[in-house]
């Protein structure tokens, strides 16, 4: 991971126009599908396969995922596919449809875990690389924004925790070729926040509270400020909660930063808060909005 990549981070963008919905099962793509969104049926053996469910038949000859009976199954040139609706409910797993972006995430079923031994986790951990984790870093962020800095978000936000791949793939042809993590959606009724999975801990907050700083300025209608104080805003913001989590090795990196509209909007936004405090920084930020 290139540290001055860290924050090339896409601010804006649209939303795909791609007639075509996109499958993603435990965070890859999933090609082998037939059918759109609500019709869609997949190659039962490459998806069990994908999330290591157990695939069976049994005596009645009937195809079973983790020991229950798949209804649906049909054969295609001696391939069996199902509907994915039958597959998501026999297994019990977790399913997101996002319509703006034609996409539908499938994650296998959630796994109970203590606050506890995710912290246990958390602190051994080199690379943050599963679902408790992510969930557990997000909601420590959002309640260090909330509790500790009052910035409230009335926009839902929809999480999306992916690979480094497909957060390279979403990056646009504006020049700006790669992203640690990315805000989609402009005057939509949700914002989009994607997050990929290998970074470590401090960079895994670092990139979900300056994203979710941009969070705070599409809530405000404020989508095309000058660089350095959309980026700056957003700095400032992932330094509060650095700071409340007292992560200071991360803020040096953030100081170091070679991209000057990070570095320079964060003291931008740094000197503004230590005279006027939060309430300063926010009230200057508004001044964008158009
Ligand atoms: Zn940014």
């Amino acid at each position: 991971m290139r540290r001055a990549l860290l924050l090339l981070v896409l601010c804006t963008g649209l939303v795909f126009a791609d007639p075509h919905w996109t499958l993603y099962v435990n965070n890859q793509r999933f090609d082998a599908t037939m059918g759109g969104q609500d019709t869609m049926r997949v190659d039962v053996r490459a998806f069990t396969h994908a999330l290591g469910l157990p695939l069976a038949k049994n005596e009645a000859g009937q195809v079973t995922v983790d020991g229950q009976v798949l209804d649906g199954v049909t054969t295609t040139d001696g391939t069996d596919y199902a509907p994915l609706k039958n597959l998501v409910a026999v297994a019990g797993l977790r399913m997101e449809t996002h319509p703006d972006l034609q996409m539908i995430d499938i994650r296998p079923k959630a796994v109970a875990m203590s606050a506890e031994e995710l912290r246990r986790q958390m602190l051994h951990a080199y690379t943050v690389s599963t679902w408790p984790q992510m969930d557990y870093l997000y909601k420590l962020v959002r309640e260090t924004l909330e509790q500790r800095l009052g910035l409230k978000l009335d926009h839902p936000v929809v999480t999306h925790w992916v690979t480094l791949a497909d957060i390279r793939g979403m990056a646009g042809a504006d020049g700006y070729g790669y992203s640690t993590a990315h805000v989609r959606g402009m005057d939509v009724a949700s914002l989009d926040l994607y997050v990929p999975f290998g970074l470590s801990p401090s960079l895994t907050l670092h990139s979900m509270a300056h994203e979710l700083g941009h969070c705070w300025q599409y809530d405000h209608g404020i989508f095309s400020a000058e660089p350095l104080k959309m980026e700056g805003f957003a700095e400032w913001v992932a330094s509060k909660v650095l700071e409340s989590l007292t992560m200071s090795g991360e803020l040096q990196v953030m100081k170091a930063n070679v991209y000057a509209q990070y570095r320079d909007g964060l003291v931008y936004f740094q000197n503004i808060d230590r005279s006027g405090g939060t309430s300063a920084v926010l009230q200057e930020m508004l001044k964008s909005r158009k």
